[in-house]
C-alpha cells in the first residue's frame, strides 16, 4: 500500500518559521481541534490567519498534506511543558515532527485514518524511529490541556496502544526492508511524479486530479467523455470554470485553495438539489433577479408553475407560491417565500 504525500508548503510566517529542526528523535501524534475541518481546511487557516501554531502534516480522507517541510521546526506542543524533555531530553519543537489528524464533518474516519497509520509507519522508516517508544501523543506532552488525538481515536473504539499495533503491521507491510532510508533534508514525493502543487491546471496527472473530478461529478458537474481519469484535460477545466462560475468564484479553470475549499463545502451541504438551488432569504412581489429566476425554476419543476422564468416576482410568481402555500397546514398563504416555504419546496425536490 502507497499513499501520495501531497507537499504544499505554507508560506513563511508565524505558522513557518523557516528554522532548520534538528534530528528527528520522535513523532507527536495530534488530532485536531476542529472538527470537520478537511486537511485543505487547516492549510488554508495557517495559510491565512497565520498563527503562532502549526503541525506539519495533516490527514483526512483525501490527503496527507505537509505544510511545512520535514526539515523545518513547526509549533505543535508549548514550549513550556516539561513533559517532552523529561521523556527525550530534547524539545518536541525542535526535534519532532507533529502529524495532524482531521476527522468529523464529511470525512471518511476509516480512510483519514489508514492514512494517519501509514504515515506514523513511513516516518519510523525515514527517520529510522522505534514504534513503542518515539510516538508520543500530544496528551502525554501537555495533560492538562490536551486530550489528542486519543479523545478522537476512542471514540472510534481505538486505544492508543491499537494505534500503534497498527503502524507496526503498516511498518512491516509497506515499508520494512523495501525503503532505505533517505537523507533528512531533501523531502520527496513518495510516489514520484503524482504529488502535484495547487492550482491545479491542464496538463496535471494523478490521484490528487482524480479525487478532484470525482468531486466535481458528485457536486453536479458531470465529466460526461472522459469521466474521473487523473488527467486534468480541457473536459475537467470547462467543469472547473462551471463550477468557479456557479458559486461566485474566480472563473479562472484552476483548482487552488479556494475552489477546492468550495468544492468541498458544496458537498458537505448535500447536493440533492444541486440543478435546482434554492436562494436563501425572502423574496416577495416586486423582487428581480438571480434569486427569483432559481426559486422560478425549482416551482416550474415541481409543478407550480410561475409562468415563465424572467427573474421577476410577479403576480403569477406570487400566485405559484400562494398555490403551493396551500398545500401545507404549516404555511403561512401569504405569497412570501421565506425559509419556512424554503424548507417544504426543498422536501418537494428532494422526492
Ligand atoms: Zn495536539
Amino acid at each position: 500500500m502507497n499513499y501520495t504525500i501531497t507537499r504544499d508548503y505554507i508560506d513563511v510566517g508565524d505558522s513557518r518559521s523557516g528554522e532548520k529542526l534538528g534530528k528527528v528523535e520522535f513523532l507527536v501524534s495530534h488530532s485536531t481541534g476542529n472538527p470537520g475541518s478537511t486537511a485543505y481546511g487547516n492549510r488554508n487557516y495557517f495559510e491565512n490567519a497565520d498563527p503562532e501554531a502549526s503541525a506539519h502534516t495533516f490527514i483526512d480522507d483525501k490527503y496527507i498534506l505537509e505544510i511545512i517541510p520535514l526539515n523545518e521546526k513547526a509549533w505543535h506542543v508549548r514550549y513550556n511543558v516539561p513533559t517532552d524533555n523529561r521523556l527525550f531530553g530534547k524539545d518536541a519543537n525542535n526535534n519532532a515532527i507533529g502529524i495532524e489528524l482531521c476527522y468529523g464533518g464529511r470525512i471518511n474516519f476509516r480512510e483519514a485514518y489508514k492514512r494517519y497509520v501509514w504515515y506514523h509507519a513511513y516516518l519510523v522508516d525515514k527517520f529510522n524511529l522505534n514504534i513503542s517508544s518515539d510516538i508520543v501523543p500530544h496528551s502525554k506532552l501537555d495533560p492538562s490541556r490536551r486530550t489528542d488525538p486519543g479523545n478522537i481515536l476512542r471514540q472510534h473504539g481505538i486505544s492508543f496502544n491499537e494505534f500503534l499495533n497498527d503502524v507496526r503491521e503498516s511498518y512491516r507491510r509497506d515499508f520494512q526492508g523495501k525503503n532505505t532510508s533517505e537523507p533528512v533534508d531533501t523531502p520527496e514525493p513518495v510516489v514520484k511524479g503524482v504529488s502535484v502543487s495547487l492550482p491545479l491546471d491542464i496538463g496535471d496527472e494523478g490521484d490528487f486530479v482524480r479525487e478532484v473530478q470525482e468531486d466535481l461529478i458528485k457536486a453536479g458537474f458531470p465529466l460526461r467523455r472522459y469521466g474521473a481519469d487523473g488527467i486534468y484535460g480541457p473536459e475537467t477545466q470547462q467543469a472547473v470554470m462551471k463550477f468557479q462560475e456557479k458559486y461566485d468564484l474566480l472563473v479562472d479553470g484552476l483548482v487552488g485553495n479556494q475552489t477546492l475549499t468550495k468544492l468541498n463545502e458544496v458537498l458537505e451541504d448535500g447536493n440533492s438539489e444541486t440543478d435546482f438551488p434554492l436562494p436563501d432569504g425572502i423574496l416577495r412581489r416586486g423582487d428581480e433577479g438571480n434569486k427569483v429566476r432559481q426559486l422560478q425554476r425549482a416551482l416550474q419543476h415541481i409543478n407550480f408553475d410561475p409562468k415563465g422564468i424572467d427573474g421577476i416576482y410577479g403576480p403569477k410568481t406570487e400566485d405559484a407560491v400562494r398555490r403551493f402555500q396551500s398545500m401545507y397546514a404549516a404555511l403561512k398563504n401569504d405569497g412570501i417565500y421565506g425559509p419556512n416555504t424554503k424548507k417544504f419546496i426543498a422536501k418537494e425536490l428532494a422526492d
